[in-house]
């Protein structure tokens, strides 16, 4: 028997509708590319996003088709991922951090037939359009006294404000089946080419419910929210949808993610929330430290994407009042894996207690299931002390990568890459990327044990543990560090620091000071040169 309620279909433009109908007066503020502020509200901003559907579609848009952005956190940018999702096209967001190899793989991979693009990002584009067999049309986000001019010979180039914006066209948003794509991400290929994640309206509607809940980002109308997280990596983590869905204020950084830009917009746009990346907060707090300056009202940064630093924890706490709620995902859910918020019972553990236990990575919401298995696949028990491969599933878990045959999944599951424990509460622990673990021995040691330890001592500003090889146990871990501009840190320091944390066997058998430690695109320490570079360092002595 079927139930007698209506069967409303998923369109993701239907939270801007949402937005715009019921908190029409609630801003999105834009840090502009071009410079200043710009303000609208989420009725313009849907009033705009129409009519950017209306040239999508007089332009001859399809659905299933792909159309790509290379663009920072901005209102245009927002405009386009429900222009296109709306109706019921993909909106592929590209990372512009990539190398131009990658970014063009993963361009002609997808078969985008448009970019919007960021004026950052231009030149670089439009200098290899001839590499870009499938593009047909260049929209540069901008508006007409800041479009530059070149010759893009058969490829279209439009000015988004002169084309899109504000034609007073309307439309009628199409019903779509509740699993048609909605966009398109790539991981960043650390391993192998990167792989394309193809989000649906279903998936990314219930990974807005959950995001909004309590022990989630725990949002509401009265919240403003800085997403620093940007609109090309990971979804966003979900925030595009879950901020417009509950009238949260949203403020979007646009280009600079600078300490001075991150702490003004908190201040001066009164952010109560804000999420990112540990390195984002890293370089808040140094500016900081340099300025005196303060964070009022900020209440709480939700941090994720690296494990969150203990010293992180209680800078935010003691100098500025900020909770840091600690979240672990990836690409391939949409993000949202965990949340680490406090169950009851919390408040009565010591102060080392509390740590401990906001050190994790945290609990799942509805909508996520996990567990930890061996190299059997058997599972093994959640003793917050026994470590397995972590195994997840869900309505906004990949099921397989665009343009695969084959399903990513075993027996349902799938595995992220990642070793952690699961305590008898349900907090998980990620101990370790399965690659980054070093195998010393029958035993493995966690590199983020190693880092972790390190990350706190002061005048470190980077630390990665790497597995070098050693002619009798196989791996042992070096630790490479970079140190704070113009700070030094003695050796016997970060040894002592490292003795406090970490059992004999585990402690590096070199450190070797180095001016850089490698980024990848997505600001997290690229451990692949690093190995090509010190993986024989114990046994050559360079
Ligand atoms: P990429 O693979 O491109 O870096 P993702 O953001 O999808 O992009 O990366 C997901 C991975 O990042 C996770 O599998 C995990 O290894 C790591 N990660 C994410 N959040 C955390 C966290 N809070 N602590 C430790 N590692 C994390």
């Amino acid at each position: 028997m079927l139930g007698l309620m209506q069967d409303a279909p998923i369109n993701l433009v239907s939270i801007l509708q949402h937005a715009g109908r019921w908190h029409g007066e609630q801003e999105v503020v834009t840090q502009r590319v071009e410079g200043g502020i710009h303000r609208q509200t989420y009725a313009e901003t849907l009033t705009r996003a129409t009519s950017l559907a209306a040239r999508l579609r007089d332009w001859g848009l399809r659905p299933g088709d792909r159309i790509a952005t290379m663009g920072w956190n901005t209102h245009r940018h927002l405009e386009c991922w429900y222009a296109v999702s709306g109706q019921g096209a993909v909106c592929h967001t590209l990372n512009p951090r990539l190398f131009v190899e990658q970014l063009n793989y993963i361009i002609n991979h997808a078969g985008d037939r448009m970019i919007f693009v960021d004026l950052s990002f231009v030149d670089a584009l439009i200098g290899r359009l001839d590499q870009l067999p499938t593009i047909e049309a260049v929209v540069v986000m901008t508006d007409r006294a800041n479009m530059p001019v070149y010759d893009t010979g058969s490829v279209a180039l439009l000015c988004y404000e002169d084309w899109a914006a504000d034609t007073g066209a309307s439309l009628e948003w199409p019903t779509l089946d509740d699993n048609t794509a909605s966009s398109l991400c790539y991981t960043s290929g650390t391993t192998g080419d990167p792989k394309g994640v193809l989000y649906s309206h279903r998936a990314n509607l219930l990974h807005a419910y959950a995001s909004c809940l309590p022990d989630v980002f725990n949002l509401s109308a009265r919240d403003t929210i800085l997403m620093i997280v940007p609109m090309f990596h990971a979804n966003s983590w979900g925030l595009a949808y879950a901020a417009p869905m509950v009238g949260a204020k949203l403020v979007l950084p646009g280009a600079d993610m600078s300490g001075a830009s991150v702490q003004r917009l908190i201040t001066q746009e009164s952010v109560t929330k804000a999420a990112g990346v540990p390195t984002v907060w890293n370089t808040l707090l140094d500016y900081l430290d340099e300025t005196d300056l303060g964070l009022h009202p900020l209440r709480e940064v939700v941090v994720g994407g690296a494990a969150l630093p203990a010293s992180m924890i209680s800078t935010f706490r003691d100098r500025y009042q900020v909770g840091t709620i600690h979240a672990w995902g990836m690409t391939e859910m949409t993000p949202i894996g965990t949340f680490n918020r406090p169950k009851a019972g919390f408040d009565v553990l010591d102060a080392e207690g509390q740590l401990h236990q906001r050190l994790k990575q945290g609990r799942v919401p509805f909508g996520v299931d996990m567990k930890i298995v061996d190299d059997q696949d058997d599972d093994v028990p959640c003793d917050g002390e026994t470590f397995g491969r972590l195994l997840v599933k869900g309505p906004w878990t990949i099921d397989r990568y665009y343009g695969d045959d084959a399903s990513a999944l075993a027996h349902g599951w799938f595995d992220t890459g990642d070793i952690a424990t699961i305590d008898s509460e349900g907090y998980m622990q990620i101990t370790d990327r399965a690659k980054d673990v070093v195998k010393s021995g029958g035993e493995w040691i966690s590199s983020v044990a190693v880092e972790n330890a390190a990350i706190g001592v002061p005048g470190v500003a980077l630390a990665a543990c790497i597995g070098a090889s050693h002619p009798k146990w196989g791996e042992r871990p070096l630790l490479l560090v970079q140190c704070r501009d113009g700070q030094s840190v003695a050796e016997s320091d970060l040894q002592k620091a490292l003795s406090a944390s970490l059992a004999k066997w585990q402690l590096p058998d070199a450190v070797v000071f180095v001016d850089e430690i490698p980024l990848t695109a997505a600001g997290k320490i690229d451990k692949k040169p690093l190995r090509e570079r010190y993986s024989s360092y114990l046994t050559s002595g360079q």
